[in-house]
C-alpha cells in the first residue's frame, strides 16, 4: 500500500545550452516522485513537462501531483499497474507527464519488492546493449561539424541533427556535419515541426536522400498527420513520427492514416512504462519500428524509458541521453559510450544522490 509521496521540484543543471527548433534551454526543470509503500519499500519516478509538446508545465505538473494524483494514490497498491492508470484517467484528462511520474515510481517499488529489474515485469530482458546517439543542438554548420568530428573521435557512431529553422539552412548544417564525419557514420534528423507543412519539408527530401540520412523526424506540424502522410508516400527515406503522437489514441491515427514509418516513444508524452509498453504493442502490430526518447530527463527518467527499450524487439533505437548533459544529476545511471548496458540489480538498477536531490530542490511537497 502506498504510504507516502514526496515531490521535489528540481532544476537540473546543463553542461551548455540545448537548442531546439521551438526553445533553448538553459537548465531542465523536473520533478522528482519518492514513493513508500507501507512496507518498507521506496520507488522513485520524475515527470519532465514540456508545454510544447503535452500542454503540461513544470508548474502545473507540480500542482497537479500535489493537489490530486498523490492524494488519489495513497492507500493504493502500487501493483496494481492498469487499475493506477484506470483511476488517474478518470480524475484527470491527459497530462502524462504528471501520470508518468507515478507509474515510474509504481514500477521502480514494485521490481525492488520483487527483487527483480523493472525490465523483468514487462517481458524480460531482449536487447543486450544498445548504441547511444550524440544530440547536435542547431548551431552553425560548421560549429556542428566540428562537434560532431570530436564526437566520433569519442567513439560515437551516429547523430541525431536538430534542425528546424528555414531548410535552406538546415540542408547546409547537414551536409557539413556529412561531409565533416564521412559516410559510415549515421546521420538522423529532427526537424521538430520546424519546416511546418508537406510542402517545405517536399523542398527539402531530395537533398536527404542524398545526403543518406538514416530517417526524418517530425518535419510538419504535430497535429498534421495528413501532411505525414502525404511526405511518407513521396519520400524514399523512413519518416518518424514524435511530437504527433502522445498515446494510444494518436497512434490508432498514424496506423490508420500510415503516417510514419518509425514512432518515437516518450514516457512523458504518453503516461509512463505501462502505456509506452501498449504503444510497443500497438506498433509491432503495425509493422512500424520504434524509438524511445526523452524530454532530456535525469537518470531516473531515462533508466524507465531503457528498461522499457531493453524488453522490447521493436524497439530498436533509443534517445535517452538526459544524463550525459547534466553537470550534476540526482541518480548514477551508467552509459558506455558509446554504448549502454543495464546492469541486473532490482527496480531501476539505479541509486539515488541524496545530497545531490537536497542541493537541486527548489520546492519540496510530502503527501501522506
Ligand atoms: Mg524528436
Amino acid at each position: 500500500m502506498i504510504k507516502a509521496i514526496s515531490l521535489y521540484a528540481i532544476r537540473l543543471p546543463l553542461y551548455q545550452p540545448f537548442v531546439v527548433s521551438y526553445h533553448t534551454y538553459h537548465d531542465m526543470p523536473s520533478i522528482i516522485v519518492k514513493m513508500e509503500s507501507d512496507d518498507g519499500y521506496v520507488g522513485f519516478g520524475e515527470a519532465v513537462a514540456d508545454e510544447h509538446v503535452t500542454g503540461e508545465t513544470w508548474e502545473s505538473t507540480y500542482y497537479l501531483l500535489k493537489n490530486t494524483l498523490a492524494p488519489l494514490l495513497i492507500g493504493q497498491n502500487p501493483g496494481e499497474f492498469e487499475l493506477i492508470h484506470e483511476r488517474m484517467n478518470k480524475t484527470v484528462y491527459g497530462a502524462p507527464a504528471a501520470k508518468a511520474a507515478m507509474d515510474i515510481a509504481c514500477h521502480d517499488l514494485v521490481a525492488k519488492k520483487l527483487g527483480v529489474p523493472v525490465y523483468q515485469l514487462i517481458g524480460g530482458r531482449y536487447h543486450d546493449r544498445f548504441p547511444i546517439t550524440h544530440v547536435l543542438s542547431i548551431g552553425e554548420p560548421a560549429a556542428m561539424a566540428e562537434e560532431a568530428v570530436q564526437k566520433v573521435s569519442e567513439g560515437y557512431l551516429s547523430f541525431k541533427m536538430k534542425v528546424g529553422k528555414q531548410v535552406g539552412h538546415d540542408i547546409e548544417r547537414i551536409r557539413a556535419v556529412r561531409s565533416a564525419v564521412g559516410n559510415d557514420i549515421a546521420i538522423r534528423v529532427d526537424v521538430n515541426q520546424g519546416w511546418v507543412n508537406s510542402s517545405n519539408a517536399l523542398r527539402a527530401l531530395p537533398y536527404l536522400e542524398e545526403l543518406q540520412i538514416d530517417w526524418l523526424e517530425q518535419p510538419v506540424m504535430a497535429d498534421d498527420l495528413d501532411g505525414m502522410a502525404e511526405l511518407k508516400r513521396k519520400a524514399r527515406l523512413p519518416l518518424m513520427v514524435d511530437e504527433g503522437l502522445k498515446g494510444i489514441k494518436e497512434m490508432r491515427e498514424v496506423i490508420q492514416k500510415q503516417a510514419a514509418d518509425k514512432i518515437n516513444i516518450k514516457l512523458m508524452k504518453c503516461g509512463g512504462i505501462l502505456p509506452a509498453v501498449k504503444l510497443a504493442n500497438q506498433a509491432e502490430m503495425a509493422g512500424m519500428e520504434c524509438q524511445v526518447g526523452s524530454m532530456v530527463e535525469s537518470s531516473i527518467g531515462s533508466a524507465a524509458g531503457f528498461h522499457v527499450a531493453f524488453s522490447k524487439k521493436i524497439i530498436t533505437s533509443v534517445e535517452l541521453t538526459g544524463p550525459l548533459k547534466f553537470a550534476k544529476d540526482v541518480g548514477n545511471l551508467h552509459y558506455d559510450v558509446p554504448y549502454i548496458q543495464l546492469n541486473e540489480k532490482s527496480g531501476l538498477g539505479i541509486d539515488i544522490i541524496e545530497d545531490a536531490l537536497t542541493e537541486l530542490t527548489v520546492h519540496r511537497d510530502v503527501i501522506q
